[in-house]
């Protein structure tokens, strides 16, 4: 039996056997294998290769048939990889030297070909990083055999291990069997982890080398309470978390009886809990969960699968969240797009430095046509409900002001088009970079609400990666200079008059709650599942009690300091939940 602890991202307990992915989605388990067996498996691989060599070649046997020479001329390129002696010379001497799998070693010299190409000065060359990745997927299937399979074939539940996942990869697993998630990699804030939480089933990431150490069909424990994982787990253990996962189960339960009360304090105050969602149908689920509308749909992740959306299919999209909200206020996000966002075509493309490179608004920005698409989109879904628009992570007033032309822009293509429109569409923006936090007062006088978008805010005020597992330990939403920031917008937004809300992951962390109304917010947003729980906290406890708290918290000097006071002061409102 083997524990792991790593960062909790979505809370309860999932039992299960193990599936060990790989980055393309096969099931290749990282595995070493003994002395006896690298015969063996030097012998599957020949036979990969030449299964392989063969199957291009019928390929290019038919393309050039139907399409000609010329088209088929790129599969006599993959062809010419694999029977380069180099690459068989490489491949097996990671398997006699390190006794790595044939699949292992198979797709480590492919990674390593895949980044060379990708590094290539000329175009035409990093293009071929695309050949490179299908043959890869390619000798791995054939390497790999059977088991070679595709998640949404799974035919029983089953916990998903990988290395990491991509936000395309993590946004299908809802239509698997899969039932809880463990990453070697990621952080609390990272775009995975938010797509999880949404999804709403146990997941721990940040484990570091727990995809080495599993193999597929082994049983895996997710405890998503606490923080880790247990492999292998012995009867005893077993049988402990199964009775925690019912008393969990029934916990859940309770909460979504909440669902028709409002978020009131004992004294009377409302608090608004709005939903954050990533794709239309969330809308309905948020409803569910009892939100007062969507204060966060994060857009971009239209852009996340294999064809991009024309105007038609986002408004579409956001007609659809908009019906979903049951007339309930949404709050559209402009795209997010760049750093753990990217398009299909971006991913090969990294920057040497993505949070800190050409991402959301700059990006939109740079994009001009597809920002106007979109808006354009937007605007028109607006007759159909109440929306408001929010762009992210500004810095500078320029861009605000850049942002705003281009949707009046978009207002006057639609006016010559004789296409209708809502008119009086309320526009806002995410505050979450320390440069905008300090111009706040600037800020708040062209808009008409603020977001305050902590997920991004807490990495860029303590230069710390959201999604880094190895810097996880300074990533805190309790650092004090995170909750004097907070302090001060909420305190600027209240005096200009404009309404100030907050969407990061902290809003939907109930060891928070007390803090954050106590400084004066009146509206949260939150992964919709978080919802019923925060709502049962803001019952629990009066606005005068939440400000006595949020006063001390301010008054601490060191972030453990913070966090082991609002821990104690919501323990004692919620004694027996799993906080
Ligand atoms: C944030 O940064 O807090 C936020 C809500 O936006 P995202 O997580 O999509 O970057
Ligand atoms: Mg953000």
């Amino acid at each position: 039996m083997q524990i792991l602890t790593g960062t909790a991202v979505s809370p309860g307990i999932a039992i299960a056997e193990a599936v060990v992915l790989d980055a393309e989605e096969l099931r290749i388990p990282r595995r070493m294998v003994t002395k006896e067996e690298i015969g063996p498996e030097i012998d599957e691989l020949d036979s990969a290769l030449a299964t392989s060599i063969e199957e291009i070649g019928a390929q290019h046997e038919d393309v050039k048939h139907r399409l000609g020479h010329d088209a088929a001329d790129v599969f006599n390129w993959h062809i010419g990889v694999l029977k380069d002696p180099i690459l068989r010379k490489d491949i097996v001497g990671l398997m006699e030297g390190r006794q790595y799998s044939a699949a292992y070693a198979v797709s480590t010299v492919m990674r390593g070909l895949q980044r060379r190409f990708m590094q290539m000065k000329d175009p035409l060359l990093a293009e071929r990083m695309r050949d490179v990745q299908d043959i890869e997927r390619r000798l791995l299937r054939n390497v790999l055999g059977k088991s070679a399979e595709d998640i949404s074939h799974l035919s029983q539940e089953a916990i998903l291990v990988a290395h990491d996942l991509t936000t395309s990869q993590t946004a299908r697993l809802s239509s698997t069997k899969i039932v809880g998630v463990a990453l070697d990699v990621g952080g609390a804030t990272s775009h995975t982890a938010i797509l999880l939480r949404s999804w709403g089933k146990p997941a721990v990431l940040g484990l570091k080398n727990l995809s080495t150490h599993v193999s597929g069909g082994d049983t895996v424990i997710v405890d998503g309470l606490n923080h880790m994982v247990v492999a292998g787990p012995d009867e005893a253990t077993l049988e402990d978390y199964r009775s925690k996962r019912a008393s969990f189960v029934k916990l859940i339960d309770a909460l979504d009886e909440l669902r028709e009360f409002p978020a009131e304090t004992a004294d009377g105050v409302r608090v608004e809990l709005h939903g954050n969602i990533e794709y239309p149908f969330e809308a309905g689920v948020s409803r569910q969960k009892g939100a007062d509308g969507i204060g966060l749909y994060r857009t971009e992740f239209l852009f996340l699968g294999d064809d991009d959306p024309d105007e038609e299919e986002q408004y579409e999209a956001y007609c659809k969240a908009i019906a979903g909200a049951e007339g309930k206020q949404v709050t559209i996000r402009t795209f997010d797009l760049g750093a753990d966002k990217v398009t299909q075509k971006k991913h090969f493309e990294p920057e040497r430095n993505p949070m800190l490179g050409n991402r959301s608004i700059r990006y939109s920005l740079q994009h001009l046509e597809m920002f106007k698409v979109q808006l354009r989109a937007i605007l028109r879904a607006a007759r159909t409900g109440n929306v408001r628009v929010m762009f992210p992570l500004l810095t500078t007033l320029m861009e605000l002001r850049q942002a705003k032309m281009t949707l009046l822009d978009a207002m006057e293509d639609l006016d010559e088009a004789g296409i209708r429109y809502g008119k009086d569409i309320d526009i806002g923006m995410m505050m979450e970079t320390p440069a905008a936090a300090s111009q706040c007062k600037e800020f708040a006088r062209e808009v008409k609400f603020v977001s305050i978008g902590t997920n991004d805010l807490i990495q860029y005020l303590l230069a710390t990666d959201r999604g880094n597992e190895r810097v996880s330990r300074y990533y805190t939403a309790s650092h004090p200079a995170v909750l004097r920031t907070i302090r001060d917008v909420v305190r600027t937004c209240v005096k200009g008059g404009v309404d100030c809300s907050l969407c990061g992951e902290m809003a939907g962390e109930p060891v928070y709650t007390l803090l954050l109304i106590g400084l004066g917010l009146r509206k949260l947003s939150m992964a919709p599942n978080n919802i019923p729980e925060i709502k049962k906290l803001i019952r629990s406890c009066s606005m005068k009690k939440a400000e006595r708290v949020a006063k001390r918290a301010l008054t601490f000097e060191t972030d453990a300091q913070v966090t082991n006071y609002l821990r104690a002061e919501t323990k004692k409102l919620l004694p027996d939940d799993p906080i």
